[in-house]
């Protein structure tokens, strides 16, 4: 256990560099602790879950994605569930998902283990199972230790689609910008996972704290998708902000021509919005 003070430093250091503790932090941690990289995880899921902003549930969920990245201890990618208050409860974003988003979106190789506060609900089961490695993920909880395949059998993933591709596991498309474009947000296209709509699709947020891309992550079964403005949405609220405190000045919406649909997402998320926000639709093309 980590003394309340700790903790709270620890979640403004996080916070600081936008959701992450990267290999050497995570590595003086450990030794200064005198923990390994599993038992800080569990340590830090209070903090991890700090970043919840859950209006509708009032429960708070944490999540800690791992990628050893050939390191000895690893980097941490944080997550915590989402929740819009005046919108569909299909907007909102799960722990896990944000942790997996924030290590995808962070350049991270793969995940290695998931530790969350809680079991996964069958959402976001379904959601890692789109993880290129699902087949050897494990999942640490609180009391368990255990793995996405014992708790996901007789699985239904990319496989069953015909879909060899995977997240962490698919190659970046070439896009062509038709008008001008952030490179930011290009790239986020770019390295988006829609292999199933062929939607490569971001969304750049631009806020009076700095600015926040996010790319989208289909999924095999379709509803645990991960839409680009989620997952932009997902990067501020690990800086500690959200909606309603950090005004927005601009969402940009970037899509593919031709294989739009995530126009009314966007509008029904600034519809929630007690002010007004620029938005700011632009197309590319697939080279
Ligand atoms: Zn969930």
């Amino acid at each position: 256990m980590l003394s309340q003070d700790m903790l709270q430093s620890l979640y403004e250091r996080i916070k600081a560099s936008r959701g992450k503790l990267l290999n050497s932090e995570v590595k003086q941690l450990c030794k200064s602790l005198g923990m390994d990289v599993e038992a800080l995880m569990l340590a830090l899921l209070p903090v991890a879950a700090k970043f919840a902003k859950p209006p509708i549930s009032n429960f708070y969920v944490g999540a800690i994605a791992l990628d050893r990245n050939l390191e000895e201890f690893g980097d941490l990618y944080f997550g915590a569930n989402l929740e819009f208050a005046h919108e569909a409860l299909s907007l909102v974003v799960h722990a896990e998902q944000s942790a997996i988003n924030n290590a995808w979106s962070n350049g991270a190789a793969k995940v290695d283990l998931i530790a969350i506060t809680d079991a996964p609900c069958g959402y976001c089961r379904q959601f890692m199972n789109e993880l290129h490695n699902a087949d050897e993920l494990n999942v640490t909880l609180p009391h368990k230790k255990t793995t996405l395949r014992h708790l996901l059998p007789e699985d239904f993933g990319p496989n069953d689609l015909g879909n060899s591709q995977s997240v962490f596991n698919s190659e970046p498309v070439r896009l062509q910008a038709i008008e001008h474009v952030s490179d930011s947000l290009l790239k986020a296209a770019s390295r988006s996972y829609a292999p199933y709509s062929g939607n490569y699709s971001a969304v750049e947020i631009e806020t009076e704290h700095g600015n926040f891309v996010g790319s989208y992550i289909e999924n095999a079964a379709y509803s645990p998708s991960l839409s680009p403005l989620q997952s932009a949405l997902s990067q501020m609220e690990l800086a500690g902000l959200s909606i309603d405190e950090c005004r927005i000045h601009k969402i940009t919406l970037l899509e593919i021509e031709g294989k739009e649909n995530q126009l009314d997402v966007a509008k029904a998320v600034l519809n929630s919005l007690l002010y007004e926000v620029e938005l700011n639709h632009v197309k590319v093309r697939l080279v």
